[in-house]
């Protein structure tokens, strides 16, 4: 199909025009097969969780038809892949890999730069390699989700013995949460952490496994996690260096039981003294998992719209109102989920030693899952535990009308002072936006992910331009205290590598002398991080 045939006008590239890219493009499909390379000149359609667009961002906080690719291609392995990546050396395209292109709230399966190729890897690319039982770990293509290594465990029998950590959403990649350092639930909650392994394509198409995999012969790629000299993993993470095409993940052993809790505090200030009691729990891992301390109104969100509140007239939720509807579901202004695991003898006294800490703030209440009704979040809070995907988290999709998620996600260290004074100053600057502040913290060993859902009707072009103008003055606004967020969406990485300033910005100076050595035309992933390549610094590309 000739571009200028198409019902929507494919996106160019820098550096090309309509005609060269069209060439570029057939040589691709020659390469690949007529089948596995596709146009983008199909509507702008958002879809939903289940039906995620490859054309765009379908949360999309700009204008739709900003970060958008030329097209998509499906590379079926490693060698398809390292054939596109010459093919784009050759013709000076920049491409964009994606696993499975949800990556919901952080940009989608968009590219950075209009008129990118977009690499669906995981259409085609989708194997479970193998999984080792006895040394609970496994080795995945990049289209593995979440869902489908569960299923996979249980139909080879070992679901019982071997979880998968799930975050909030099963149908992610194992793969592209964990180079995005995406968080879960149990002891394995820190997806990064847990891989073991990769399999990587560079920007000039060589192919190199990390680690024990760089010995032709070694059994322990999965095992060992460093090898022999430099540890490279860490500069395949959250970056533009490099493909991954395979990649080992540890599988949790199921930990002989599990008692899970949730504790719901009266008061908004009850934050302070509640982090401080988590703290030693964390770091004396006397609390074994990842668990979640929520703002009432985010779990409140769950089961209710904005309009089941009564709001003032920037749309925010009245004190008041908000109070009847804690005490109807039974919750708390905050709410603590967690759990501990081992034999009833165990879990049963860790239970009650974390009890009584957290007893120690006035009106707390404790709940298990006895206490409460079949709709309560505490049930699916025992799925992700416990490695069961479940998709309740959609249910928030319907705070506003056409809601999109976006996530403001700031580093807090586990202490009281840095989570109230987070809290506080983002509900402030979130109110004078018109933004209701719905906080998780996910609390870590020493800590915690303070992860502020902003839910915005992204038909509203008026709301979305509030939303992003908002999450700009907060990163500014922590950024002036030393507070950097752990990720962010593909509009606000510029901005948010420019705070990671120490040393006159000496980590992007680094960044940026890797990127020209290993991506010498600059087509991997040009932006992702805010790491720009040469050909592209300087000429108005950052946002
Ligand atoms: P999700 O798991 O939510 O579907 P994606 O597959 O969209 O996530 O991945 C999120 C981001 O991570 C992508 O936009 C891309 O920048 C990066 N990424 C994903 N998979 C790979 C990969 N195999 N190699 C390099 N980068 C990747």
């Amino acid at each position: 199909r000739l571009a200028k045939e198409s019902p929507r006008k494919i996106p160019i590239p820098p550096g090309h025009t309509a005609q060269s890219l069209e060439v570029a493009l057939r040589d691709l499909a020659e390469i690949l097969g007529q089948q596995w390379v596709k146009f983008n000149d199909v509507p702008l359609i958002d879809g939903d969780y289940h039906a995620v667009p490859l054309s765009h961002d379908s949360y999309h906080i700009l204008d739709p038809d900003d970060l958008v690719p030329s097209a998509v291609c499906w590379p079926a392995d490693t060698e398809d892949v390292v054939k596109t990546v010459k093919w784009a050396n050759k013709w000076k395209v920049p491409i964009w890999p994606i696993s499975v292109g949800r990556n919901l709230g952080y940009g989608g399966s968009a590219p950075r730069v209009r008129g990118s190729l977009v690499l669906d890897l995981g259409r085609r690319m989708d194997r479970i390699l193998s999984v080792d039982t006895e040394n609970a770990v496994c080795l995945i293509e990049p289209g593995v989700q979440y869902v489908t290594l569960y299923e996979h465990l249980q139909e080879i029998g070992v679901g019982n013995d071997l979880w998968v950590d799930v975050p909030d959403l099963p149908g992610g990649s194992v793969m592209g949460n964990a180079l995005e350092r995406g968080v879960g639930y149990t002891p394995y909650g820190d997806h990064w952490a847990h891989h073991i392994g990769l399999e990587v394509v560079t920007p000039t198409g060589e192919v190199i496994r990390t680690g024990m995999g760089s010995m032709e012969g070694s059994e322990c790629w999965q095992l060992f996690p460093y090898g022999y000299g430099p540890h490279q993993d860490g500069i395949f993470s959250q970056s533009n260096y490099g493909i991954v095409t395979k990649m080992g993940m540890e599988l949790l052993p199921n930990p002989g039981g599990v008692r899970v809790f949730m504790a719901a505090f009266p008061r908004r200030e009850d934050l302070y003294q509640a982090i401080e009691i988590i703290r030693p729990l964390m770091i004396k891992k006397i609390i074994g998992n990842v668990p979640m301390f929520r703002l009432g109104l985010q779990d409140a969100s769950l089961y209710k719209t904005r309009d089941d509140f009564e709001l003032d007239e920037r749309g925010i939720v009245k004190p008041d109102s908000l109070k009847k509807v804690i005490e109807e579901l039974k919750t708390g202004e905050w709410v603590f989920y967690a759990v501990v695991y081992g034999p009833d003898e165990i879990t049963q006294a860790k239970y009650e030693y974390v009890k009584k800490q957290l007893g120690q703030i006035n009106g707390t209440k404790f709940y298990q899952r006895e206490d409460v009704p079949p709709e309560h979040y505490l049930h699916n809070y025992a799925h992700y535990t416990t490695g069961i995907p479940t998709w309740r988290e959609l249910d928030r999709m319907k705070w506003v009308p056409n809601a999109s998620h976006m996530f403001f996600a700031p580093v807090s260290a586990n202490s009281g002072q840095d989570a109230e004074r987070q809290s506080n100053m983002c509900k402030k600057r979130m109110e004078e936006y018109g933004f209701n502040c719905l906080d998780t913290f996910f609390i870590g060993t020493r800590a915690m992910h303070h992860v502020i859902s902003f839910m915005y009707n992204r038909k509203d072009a008026e709301e979305r331009t509030r939303a992003l103008a908002c999450i700009r003055a907060l990163i500014d606004d922590c950024a002036k205290l030393g507070i950097g967020e752990y990720r962010t969406h593909l509009a606000l990485q510029d901005q948010v590598a420019k705070t990671y300033n120490w040393n006159d910005g000496a980590i992007m100076k680094f960044n940026e002398k890797i990127k020209d050595a290993l991506d010498p035309n600059g087509i991997l992933q040009p932006g992702r991080s805010g790491i720009w390549p040469k050909e592209y610094r300087g000429k108005g590309f950052e946002l």
